[in-house]
This record gives C-alpha cells, sequence and structure tokens, in this order.
C-alpha cells in the first residue's frame, strides 16, 4: 500500500507537485502525459461548473486535458469507467449520487486505477467515510492532483431471491436488511432533496410500525454457501441488520466511528430490541449521532464473509440503493481491492 512517508518534503520552488510514489494508472506515464475520465451524472452534477473546475485543475498541474463519460438511464456509469480504464485514464473521476459511485466503482475493482469521488446528491458515503469535502466540491476536485491513494475495502455480496434467482452487488460501504433498508425503501425523493437527512428520520418512524424478521447468521465461514439453518445456526428475531466496512451510515449519522474504510474489517451491526420503545431510543441515538451501540445491538467483526438467510424474504439495500426482496446474502470482503483518492 502506497502511503506518504514523512520522509524529506519537496519545497521545491518551481511547484512541482510531491511525488506519492506510484499513480499505478500512470504508472508508466510522463508527469504531462497523466489525464483524468471524468464519468458525471449529467442531471446531479452541475457540468458547466464541474467542466471548469476540473479544467483549472488539471491545466494548473500540467495534466493533460480531461476526457468525459456522462451517464444515462440505461448505462448508469460501469460501461463508462469501463471505456476510461480500457483507453488508459490516469485516475477516474466520478461526480453523481451513490449509485453513481458504486456502478464506476464496480469497474475498478482489482485494477490500480485510482477512483475519484466527486460529491454530488445527498449520499455519497464513501465520500464521507474517506474525508472528501461533500460541502467543497472545489476542493474535492483539487484531490484529484494531491489526493493519496487508500487501498479501500469492498463487498461483494451475492443475494438470492425469493424465486431462487442470484444476483450480485457491489457494496463500498454497507448494505442490509430491516430497519435499514426500510429507511431507504421508504425516503420520499422530494422530501430527501428538501430535508436531507430528516428524510431518513420521518422514514425511519414508520419503519418502527414494522414487524421483527426471523435470521439466521453466521460469520467467517470456511464455505460461504453453506445453508445455515443445515447447519444449525440458531434463529434469531431481529430489526435490523446491517455489515458496513466502516464507520459512516446514511445522511450522515455516524454508526461505529472507530471502524475504517480500508482495515480489513467489516461490522455486522445487529438491532434486536425487544420493545418498540428501545427502537425509538435507538433511532433517537443514530438522530443525535451518538454510537448506536447499546444493550440490544451486537456487533460483530468479520474479516473474511458475514452469511444471512432470512426465508421469508425481505426487503435489502445496498450502499443506499433499495435493490428488493431477498432470502439470503453472502458478503464476502475483498480487503484494499478499490484504490480510492483522499484528502
Ligand atoms: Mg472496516
Amino acid at each position: 500500500m502506497e502511503q506518504p512517508t514523512s520522509g524529506p518534503r519537496d519545497d521545491g520552488p518551481d511547484d512541482t507537485p510531491v511525488d506519492r510514489g506510484a499513480r499505478p494508472g500512470a504508472a508508466d506515464a510522463g508527469k504531462g502525459d497523466r489525464w483524468i475520465a471524468v464519468v458525471a451524472h449529467p442531471v446531479k452534477s452541475n457540468m458547466t461548473e464541474l467542466r471548469r473546475e476540473v479544467a483549472e485543475v488539471t491545466r494548473r498541474n500540467g495534466w493533460r486535458e480531461a476526457r468525459w463519460w456522462e451517464t444515462t438511464a440505461e448505462e448508469t456509469g460501469a460501461k463508462q469507467a469501463r471505456e476510461a480504464f480500457e483507453a488508459g485514464a490516469s485516475v477516474v473521476a466520478v461526480s453523481g449520487g451513490d449509485g453513481t459511485v458504486r456502478a464506476v466503482a464496480r469497474a475498478l475493482v482489482g485494477t490500480s486505477t485510482p477512483l475519484a469521488i466527486l460529491p454530488a446528491g445527498t449520499g455519497n458515503l464513501l465520500a464521507r467515510a474517506l474525508g472528501v469535502s461533500h460541502t467543497s466540491r472545489e476542493e474535492a476536485v483539487r484531490m484529484i492532483d494531491e489526493g493519496r491513494h487508500r487501498n479501500v475495502d469492498v463487498m461483494e455480496a451475492t443475494l438470492t431471491r425469493p424465486d431462487g434467482s442470484r444476483a450480485s452487488e457491489l457494496s463500498l460501504v454497507g448494505l442490509g436488511i430491516g430497519l435499514n433498508a426500510d429507511i431507504m425503501a421508504g425516503v420520499d425523493e422530494d422530501m430527501k432533496k428538501r430535508a436531507g437527512w430528516l428524510a431518513y428520520v420521518v422514514s425511519g418512524a414508520r419503519a418502527l410500525r414494522r414487524n421483527a424478521i426471523r435470521v439466521r447468521y453466521a460469520e467467517d465461514l470456511d464455505d460461504v454457501s453453506v445453508s445455515l439453518q443445515r447447519a444449525g445456526v440458531q434463529r434469531a428475531q431481529v430489526r435490523s441488520l446491517l455489515v458496513v466496512t466502516c464507520g459512516v451510515l446514511v445522511g450522515g449519522l455516524r454508526l461505529l466511528e472507530e471502524s475504517q474504510p480500508d482495515d480489513g474489517v467489516m461490522e455486522t451491526v445487529i438491532a434486536a430490541p425487544r420493545s418498540h420503545l428501545g427502537l425509538v431510543w435507538q433511532l433517537g441515538r443514530l438522530v443525535s449521532r451518538r454510537d448506536a451501540r447499546g444493550p440490544d445491538v451486537e456487533v460483530l467483526r468479520s474479516t473474511r464473509n458475514v452469511v444471512v438467510e432470512c426465508p421469508r424474504g425481505t426487503e435489502a439495500q445496498v450502499d443506499g440503493d433499495v435493490v428488493g426482496e431477498v432470502t439470503r446474502i453472502e458478503v464476502t470482503l475483498r480487503p484494499g481491492s478499490l484504490v480510492a483518492l483522499a484528502p
């Protein structure tokens, strides 16, 4: 993992950027050969301003002119990012909401081309976890040149549907069922725009009326495809089960502050409050930005995988996107498999 060192700094008079070691995407490229690919969601990004900001950073730092890809309703970012990668981009920057970031990241996982997240929209979970400015996009754009590489852990999730079909999803920050998924499913899009995270609270209050979910769960199994029922894993009743790589929750509500996106550990937060009152208390702690752990909350720390079975089917969310009903989730941690730029 390349980390900036505290060795001698290059404070030369010629404004030469400090060499931060390998820029994997451009390992063999000379300084003036580097170029940025920007994959942008045109509705969520202020394109005119974004083009101006990117042009300024590239010009000032001697990069070649940036190349641009816009997402569409059909192609949400993965194809564009793959094209940019194949064209040899030194950095792939993404501007859009969490769905766009996830699609672009998917194309870059396992490669050494760094991802730069230029926040747009309400979520941007990974950007927040990395400390990328979400209030100043100009600051975020500067990171393209000045950012350091972090090898971020991602989660590969295989979802089983009630009809037995399977789908694979990439999660950069967190996925889950129960309260957290109901909250996401119930969020009013208009309200999300106007009220930001408050929309999630209102939605959460609605989700309180839902029933508990019967699940079986296990972690760090040798065989991720094993049936938990057949393996004799005990059943539990939960309100919410959330698997995260780092300590950020939707809308900036914090959970597990000490957990880092690159520490090789994912946390599973299992909330099983015995009463509605317990759940209200928990939600209150979330909203008041305290740690959500309490007497009815269990936290697992896993380095390999987490498997959850919920035979009756329940709605799931991945990085804040509702992905429909599932009966089983297999989550495998891929440590350090995405290179992301961070301040
Ligand atoms: Mg972690």
